[in-house]
């Protein structure tokens, strides 16, 4: 591995106070409604102001490619990602972000870190559009062992990182999703939601909210940042 591609942006995590939610439109107060700024997100009204920053862990490249389809054909059950960046103080949609996402494949596997250092796949980086939106089409991850299922997120605003994060899955949908093919060759997960010390701190604020879209599930969530 070279481990000179590997950014390990550990003061970043110092920003803290982040803040990834799973908020829909229809359920938010507005800023107004709530009372904006910090108050409001430390009385927990703004709603769209949800989880803590997460480590980005081992596996960050900071060369990924700006993408939608990430996949690269590895194998598994399609996954789109709706991913939205709102300001916290505001829960105004930021456009123009850089959504950063990576993470393993069916097999538990990331790319760029073993034997083969230019492999990209399941990474891409996508701008938000006016609504904040970022969309990506992948795969549903596989485990590794130790930790649960997850996905990496990265936001840069203007250049600044201002989110590190993780999002994760339904244990019960991922039950299903792994008796399938190509899962179902590697049976016997070791970590659940509950159980893996990232998840604890906030993982369930940055659960996506999954639903089917046959053949696979679109995963959503509302990403509440702090401008650096
Ligand atoms: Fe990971």
């Amino acid at each position: 591995m070279d481990d000179q591609r590997i950014s390990r942006r550990d003061s970043l995590l110092k920003l803290g106070g982040l803040l990834a939610g799973a908020a829909t439109l229809g359920g938010w107060k507005t800023a107004s409604e709530a009372g904006a700024g910090p108050a409001g997100v430390a009385s927990g009204e703004i709603a769209c102001v949800l989880a803590p920053e997460a480590t980005e862990g081992p596996f960050y490249l900071d060369d990924a490619r700006v993408r939608r389809n990430i996949t690269e054909g590895r194998p598994g059950t399609p996954l789109m990602l709706r991913l939205k960046v709102v300001d916290a103080s505001s829960c105004r949609a930021i456009r123009n972000a850089a959504v950063d996402v990576w993470h393993c494949d069916a097999g538990g596997a990331y790319s760029g870190t073993g034997g083969e250092a230019d492999e990209r796949f399941l990474r891409g980086v996508q701008r938000t559009d006016a609504k904040g939106l970022a969309v990506f089409r992948t795969i549903y991850p596989g485990w590794y062992p130790g930790r649960t299922v997850h996905v990496h997120v990265m936001v840069h605003v203007a250049g600044n990182v201002v989110h590190t994060g993780q999002l994760y899955f339904p244990d019960a949908l991922t039950d299903r999703v792994f008796r399938r093919a190509p899962y179902r060759r590697r049976p016997g997960r070791t970590t659940r939601n509950a159980a893996d010390s990232i998840y604890r701190n906030g993982g369930r604020l940055s659960t996506l909210a999954l639903r089917r879209s046959r053949p696979g599930y679109v995963g959503s969530i509302t990403m509440g940042i702090q401008r650096a």
